[in-house]
């Protein structure tokens, strides 16, 4: 229920920003910029902008000028909203934020080293709700992939601790944790291992081109989420192939 409202609101959120395209794109208007009154031209408060329910709260009538506001906002605001509802679905939208934190995670690591603490509770909070979508039960995904979350990142937390942070960062245990907690353990592990031999490859190939000396650091992350990408996508069918090598 909870998804329903949440995907309706944000395509009526959605709507309001195509009721401006469809009043500002023909008068060649600036898109950007707060909207304002039709009739006295007032700048309108962001309670005034909430959409269908400040056209419900302000009885159909502009605050400033009390003149009558056109159908047209609240109609098109819940036309979206209802499209929204027909089309997207909950886990769609949790996976495609997910993959944006994932590129996000990649470009920022690999050009400055960092993976900033508020992507990776995006991250972390997306993935919550992607396990919320697929089977909405508390107490295993508690006891299942938190855990998955904790045990995958031990190695990579380990070597963080005795590298000193020379070979890991924290953020690169966090983010371990963090995929492991959307994946689970095996499909963590998985990852973290797919994570660990496209790096050495990668690091050779820019060791043999001369382009690093052996010593320099190579961001992990961006391994991770190669690692996570192929997992979240392929990750069923690569088990089965495992499974059929090895008879279990
Ligand atoms: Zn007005």
């Amino acid at each position: 229920m909870l998804n329903i409202i949440i995907i309706f609101i944000l395509g009526t959120a959605v709507g309001s920003f195509l009721n401006v395209l469809i009043d500002r794109l023909p008068k060649g208007e600036k898109i950007t910029g707060r909207s304002h009154c039709d009739y006295c031209k007032r700048k309108l408060r962001w309670y005034d902008l909430i959409p269908v329910a400040s056209f419900f709260i302000l009885k159909r009538k502009c605050r400033y000028c009390k003149k009558k506001l056109s159908l047209q906002y609240p109609v098109i605001e819940m036309l979206t909203g209802a499209i929204f509802l027909l089309i997207f679905n909950f886990q769609t939208i949790s996976l495609l934020a997910i993959v944006c934190c994932l590129i996000v995670i990649f470009f920022s690591d690999l050009k400055y080293h960092l993976i900033s603490d508020y992507i990776l509770l995006a991250l972390f909070v997306f993935s919550f709700f992607y396990h919320l979508t697929t089977n909405f039960n508390l107490s295993q995904l508690i006891s299942i992939y938190f855990l998955s979350g904790i045990i995958v990142a031990l190695p990579i937390f380990l070597i963080y601790f005795f590298s000193r942070e020379r070979a890991m960062g924290l953020g690169d245990v966090y983010l371990t944790a963090i995929i492991s907690f959307l994946l689970g353990w095996q499909m963590g592990f998985l990852a973290l291992y797919i994570a660990f031999v496209t790096g050495a490859i990668v690091g050779l190939i820019l060791i043999v081109l001369h382009r690093k000396k052996i010593k320099s650091r190579i961001a992990f992350g961006p391994f991770v989420v190669i690692g996570t990408i192929i997992m979240l996508f392929w990750g069923e069918r690569i088990f089965e192939i495992i499974k059929k090598i090895y008879g279990f």
